[in-house]
């Protein structure tokens, strides 16, 4: 514990030691945080079109001591490279599904959907749907309930094994979405041979649609395109009341962003939208 709190330190501290220790360092922190369980879920509201809860994205923090809380930001690409972010990834799903089972027994949640972000890592690995089956299985939770969001990364290497993966994950029942829609360079011919359920149009889009014509043509076209292909659209980062009203008005489906909620803990979340709707 002593040589976790040095390096704690030294990771801050970038002007002392070469970048390569300090990734070195974090990998370290990473595997202790891992068997400690200190990787919980925070989860953000998802809102239909007619302003009802939905579902929620289940967003990883690193409770790293009592008052330190580290955003996946800073620790997911590490884990990728790592080569941790399978057990870290795992430990998420795990975390998620148990949710997905308690809110099935909890009448005020019991339809809500989780959408849990995978890095492509994962699903490279051939062993992942039967993990998952045997967390599904384990846990109780509804595989329909389940969504994984991917980002348009998936379609850079090996895209045949991939999109086997995929199929037999949605044999099971899991839907996918893509992630930040619009930021990739990906073939939209990708989107017609992947089994996706859904795209979620980027915050940066969504951030601008109100202020920036191009902004707001480029999300009419990701909604129409989602549309004809029978994609769910979903907006993320939806902040200011306009931008909430373009996207209700053209069509997207659901939608994501402090407006409407921030990212709570797992247990906050379950007593703030669990809660009988007040009279
Ligand atoms: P993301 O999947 O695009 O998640 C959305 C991020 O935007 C979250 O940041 C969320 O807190 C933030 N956000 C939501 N609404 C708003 C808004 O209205 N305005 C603004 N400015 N931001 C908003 P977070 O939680 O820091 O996550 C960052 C990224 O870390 C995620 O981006 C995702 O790529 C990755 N990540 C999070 N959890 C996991 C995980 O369990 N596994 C993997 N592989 N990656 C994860
Ligand atoms: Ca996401
Ligand atoms: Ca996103
Ligand atoms: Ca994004």
């Amino acid at each position: 514990a002593k040589d976790e709190g040095r390096n704690t330190l030294r990771f801050f501290d970038p002007g002392m030691q070469a970048a390569v220790d300090r990734q070195a360092a974090l990998s370290a922190a990473l595997r202790t945080g891992l068997a400690r369980r200190q990787f919980v879920l925070y989860c953000q509201p998802q809102f239909g079109h007619d302003g009802s809860l939905v579902g929620a994205e289940a967003l990883v923090r690193w409770q790293r001591g009592a008052d330190e809380l580290v955003a996946p930001g800073e620790f997911i690409g590490a884990a990728e490279s790592g080569g941790l972010i399978a057990a870290l990834g795992m430990d998420v799903l795990e975390q998620g599904c148990h949710a997905l089972a308690r809110w099935a027994r909890a009448p005020n949640l019991q339809g809500l959907k989780l959408a849990v972000n995978i890095s492509v890592h994962q699903l490279r690995d051939p062993d992942f749907p039967q993990a998952v089956a045997t967390l599904l299985a384990a846990t109780g939770a509804r595989a329909d309930r389940l969504t994984l969001e991917l980002t348009e990364s998936v379609f850079a290497r090996n895209p045949a094994d991939l999109v086997d993966r995929m199929q037999q994950l949605r044999g099971l029942g899991v839907h996918f979405a893509l992630d930040d829609f619009g930021t990739g360079y990906s073939s939209l011919a990708y989107l017609a041979r992947f089994p996706l359920a859904a795209l979620k149009i980027d915050r940066s889009f969504v951030q601008h649609v109100d202020n920036d014509p191009n902004a707001s043509s480029i999300v009419e076209a990701i909604i129409a395109l989602a549309r004809k292909l029978h994609l769910a659209t979903i907006a993320e980062g939806v902040e200011l009341d306009a931008q909430q009203a373009f996207l209700t008005a053209h069509g997207c489906d659901v939608m994501q962003g402090y407006l409407l909620g921030r990212p709570v803990a797992l247990d906050e979340f379950e007593e703030r939208y669990g809660r009988p709707p007040v009279p």
